[in-house]
């Protein structure tokens, strides 16, 4: 496959002027200009002095003799100078076609795919639709980075022409990177079914692989669809559209479809509604940190989780769960992060005299100054690093690269512990439990509810307590609700553990008052008190409550 597209030829560069047929030209000229100026001194001597020069020659054979090779050559030059420009009006229009075709991927350049594009907006507009599907091709930096550039371009040619295959009659495009696009003309309206169909069997033939050296990888892809006239009529509202969705498909973990609809609309109308809202809750300081106590299998004390809160004075109280992802995206967690570690350093003198567990996300990790600024804040308020473990939500962005694995050596030197979040919630794999340098594994909520119903939850929970015990690590066991599930993590060997069932999150006065009168040693009679979430009664032992916030 590169070689085909390494022997492609150079589309951008003209082919060079024929040396030939320019000496023809040029003879062709000579001839006429010396015949031209014979014929005008023939003219300028009179005919007795001809006559004289050239004896018996006849002079009016030899001037129409003249003027026939004249025209005969001028004929010539003409068919020549049109053969000519002929030639250069096919190569012009030959590197026009050129141009409208991107060279790598085989599809149409993005000028020349949007005017189509728009062009077939307005000619289906009555009774017609046209469906266009965004591509965005999964984890393409990687393929790039792991087979290198000739490999991506084999990847990008692969993913066109697998387009053309799965969706009969498209035009596909180039749309720049590693985006593609393509639209598919129907004389009725499309429907979402119609255009879903396409979009699984394109997926699937994307599954199978492209031939990349000896090797054949699955690809994988985003796909955000909208179609016109049914979402717009314009070319720019149709793209935004379909945008929308693919953003959508992205965010929900990728290798999928959707097409846009109302529901995204609302969707980012809240999305950024929150982000603003809480751009300004920070520099307000309008957050709030809870916290919930984390204990030992008797019940003492071991560290405080800090979850932050939000309550918005127009929408009120705003989940954590909802606008953690927000600042995710938008490169607020950074913000959020050092407000929520000021607040805790805050809190600190009135705390219980035990280790803080602060969330961190992934994303802040990637940002170099992570380290440097939390030490920063910690030595403005006097607070030692060992106070602190962080807890880091496991996600896809965690790596086990030599570089992520030396980062949280350096964070561990600096004197915090390393905490592993909602484990099993995906992304986990073991390999990262036994490359990581992690303190604590934080077992995820959904297993903790299953111990014992489950097999997989059984299986998995207890590899996890054998790996950490062989491994030296403490593992907690998230979401305790109820005595059974506490006895049940127990026996699995969690040593540690957090939920409703000791306390939910609480706000400071709450917890410095809840101590005072010892009601933190939790067997579940302390549940009915907290901030977060009530559950009414104490949880029984095989009860559940309500969950919080
Ligand atoms: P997390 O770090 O896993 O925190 C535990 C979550 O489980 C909290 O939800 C807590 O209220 C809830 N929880 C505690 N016990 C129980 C229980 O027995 N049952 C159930 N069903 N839930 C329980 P919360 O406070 O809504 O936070 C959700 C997530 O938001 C957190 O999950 C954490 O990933 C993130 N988060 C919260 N605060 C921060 C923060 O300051 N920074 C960052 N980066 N993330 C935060
Ligand atoms: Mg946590
Ligand atoms: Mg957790």
């Amino acid at each position: 496959m590169f070689s085909t597209l390494g022997k492609k030829r150079n589309l951008f560069v003209s082919e060079p002027p024929r040396r030939f047929s320019t000496v023809i030209e040029t003879a062709l000229i000579a001839a006429i200009a010396f015949l031209t100026s014979m014929h005008a001194f023939s003219h300028a001597l009179s005919r007795n002095d001809l006559l004289a020069r050239y004896g018996q020659m006849d002079v009016g054979r030899l001037e129409f003799a003249t003027i026939l090779l004249t025209l005969a050559l001028a004929l010539l030059l003409y068919m020549t100078m049109r053969a000519k420009l002929r030639r250069v009006g096919r190569l012009q229009q030959e590197l026009q076609a050129r141009n409208a075709t991107d060279p790598v991927s085989g599809a149409l350049t993005r000028g020349h795919f949007l005017h189509a594009l728009d062009e077939a907006i307005g000619n289906h507009g009555a009774n017609g639709s046209v469906a266009v599907v965004l591509i965005d091709i999964d984890h393409f930096k990687q393929i790039n980075d792991v087979f290198g550039h000739p490999a991506g371009d084999a990847v990008l040619h692969f993913c066109a022409q697998a387009a053309r295959q799965a969706f009969p009659g498209a035009v596909v495009g180039r749309l720049g990177g590693d985006e593609l696009a393509l639209f598919v003309c129907h004389d009725t309206r499309v429907t979402e079914a119609m255009v879903g169909q396409c979009c699984d069997r394109y997926l699937e033939v994307l599954r199978q692989g492209a031939a990349i050296e000896n090797n054949r990888p699955a690809i994988s892809a985003s796909l955000g669809i909208a179609l016109a006239p049914t979402h717009s009529r314009d070319l720019n509202d149709v793209l935004s559209y379909a945008d929308l969705a693919l953003y959508r498909v992205k965010n929900a973990g990728r290798g999928s479809w959707l097409v846009f609809g109302s529901a995204i609309l609302d969707e980012m109308q809240r999305e950024r509604f929150i982000e603003r809202e809480l751009r300004a809750a920070i520099t307000q300081d309008q957050l709030e940190v809870h916290y919930q106590p984390i204990v030992d299998a008797n019940g003492n004390l071991s560290s405080l989780e800090a979850l932050v809160r939000w309550t918005n004075p127009v929408r009120g109280a705003i989940s954590p769960a909802e606008f953690i992802p927000v600042a995710e995206r938008s490169q607020l967690i950074c913000e959020l992060g050092r407000y929520v570690m000021r607040r805790v350093c805050h809190d600190m003198p009135r705390l219980p005299d035990v280790p803080v567990n602060v969330n961190i996300s992934a994303r802040q990790l990637a940002h170099e100054g992570f380290l440097a600024e939390y030490l920063q804040i910690l030595d403005a308020c006097g607070v030692a690093p060992s106070r602190f473990i962080l807890e880091i939500t496991e996600s896809a962005l965690l790596e086990t690269s030599d570089a992520f694995v030396a980062k949280i050596a350096d964070i561990r030197a600096a004197g915090f512990r390393i905490a592993l979040d909602d484990f099993g919630m995906g992304y986990s794999e073991f390999n990262q439990l036994r490359k990581l340098p992690f303190d604590i594994i934080k077992i995820d909520k959904s297993y903790i509810q299953t111990i014992g119903t489950d097999i997989v939850t059984d299986t998995f929970v207890s590899a996890v307590t054998q790996i950490a015990g062989q491994m030296d690590r403490i593992v907690v066991a998230e979401g305790i609700e109820t005595r059974d599930d506490n006895h049940r993590a127990s026996l699995a060997g969690c040593r540690l553990f957090q939920g409703y069932y000791y306390q939910a999150p609480m706000a400071l006065d709450r917890l410095s008052e809840a101590y005072r009168s010892g009601t933190c040693h939790g067997d579940g009679a302390a549940a009915g008190k907290d901030d977060d979430a009530a559950p009414a009664e104490p949880a029984s032992a095989g009860e559940r409550v309500s969950d919080a916030a």
